[in-house]
């Protein structure tokens, strides 16, 4: 029987639109204590994906997060450029960076917001990285969009001839292709994901993404506005007992929790789909997945099946997520 298998990420970078880069999960004692205590009390793994430009700066408390919880940390781009995410110079500097302060070259690698690009996993391919985990296999119109409707929610491999690197999506339920994140859950709250997380279920290996400012975005400065602060604001004073009821869901289902590289080291080799990096990154648009505009017209090429699903299901369900999580304000 397949384990059942969840990898708890972070995405440590700067606290969103925080003017002097801060990361206050290390700068707050009280945040670091909060959510070393909350992973070590769970006995959780942690994936840490770092910015490596931060590694000068935070590098020290990097090392003071390994002493207290178990954690592997990976790469998350050099500078987290979303202008120009997965350069080649980028993911080089970053790898260099990485094996400088560490003495010991990164296996593992995830985009600027997902945005890995042909040129990032060529890129990836060709320093023989083990695994990438930058797809959501799911579809969101908008810039920064994707459609990855035609990949699996299951990790999979990326093929370029003799070369392959494993691909680990971020949790998304079968059937809808909602994403499984602390940012989303934050925004719809428990209630309306237990109720769907009886009707679709989650893949048996999962990474479920987070970044430092998901556990307190209402302590930053007064930095965003328009349509991106209601969404970060929602259940910011809850997002660790959020995190804690995600945990104990999971352990609820059967699943274990390992790093990516535990979940890779338990893939059935032969039972893992595989795709071309043609078919895994699509490049209609300056070589990089589908945004902005590009999105709809592109999600509809499939003729009429794809069209329907694309574009009718999912945003069907992403406004009725939308709504409910509008007129829920007590959502968690
Ligand atoms: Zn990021």
């Amino acid at each position: 029987m397949t384990r059942k298998i969840a990898c708890l990420t972070l995405d440590i970078e700067s606290d969103f639109h925080d003017p002097d880069g801060r990361i206050r999960l290390f700068d707050d004692a009280s945040l670091f204590d909060r959510y070393t205590a909350l992973v070590k009390k769970h006995n959780v793994k942690l994936t840490a994906f770092l910015v490596t430009s931060l590694l000068e700066k935070y590098g020290a408390d990097y090392k003071g997060l390994a002493e207290k919880i178990p954690v592997e940390f990976a790469i998350h781009s050099h500078a987290h450029d979303i202008s120009n995410p997965c350069s080649r110079a980028d993911i080089e500097e970053s790898m260099k960076t990485f094996c400088n302060f560490f003495g010991h070259d990164p296996i593992g690698y995830r985009a600027p917001v997902g945005q890995i690009t042909r040129e990032g996993m060529n890129t990836l391919l060709d320093l023989g990285f083990r695994y990438d985990s930058s797809i959501y296999p799911s579809v969101r119109p908008g810039k920064p969009g994707y459609n990855n409707l035609h990949l699996p929610v299951t990790p999979f491999r990326v093929r370029r001839e003799a070369d392959s690197i494993i691909e680990i999506p971020f949790g998304t339920m079968s059937g809808i292709r909602l994403v499984f994140s602390l940012s989303y859950v934050k925004l719809f709250g428990w209630k309306p994901y237990e109720l769907l997380l009886k009707m679709f279920s989650l893949p048996d290996q999962i990474a479920i993404l987070s970044h430092p400012y998901d556990h307190y975005f209402h302590l930053l400065p007064e930095t965003t506005d328009g349509w991106e602060k209601p969404l970060l604001q929602r259940n910011a004073e809850n997002a660790f007992d959020l995190l804690e009821t995600m945990i104990n869901f999971l352990r609820g289902r059967g699943y274990e929790f390992e790093f990516l590289s535990g979940l890779c080291d338990n893939l059935d080799d032969d039972s893992l789909k595989e795709f071309s990096l043609d078919e895994a990154i699509k490049h209609k648009h300056n070589g990089r997945n589908l945004y902005s505009s590009q999105w709809h017209s592109s999600a509809c090429d499939d003729g009429w099946a794809g069209r329907w699903q694309t574009c009718s299901v999912t945003s069907r369900f992403s406004r009725i997520l939308v709504w409910l999580a509008e007129t829920n304000p007590s959502v968690s």
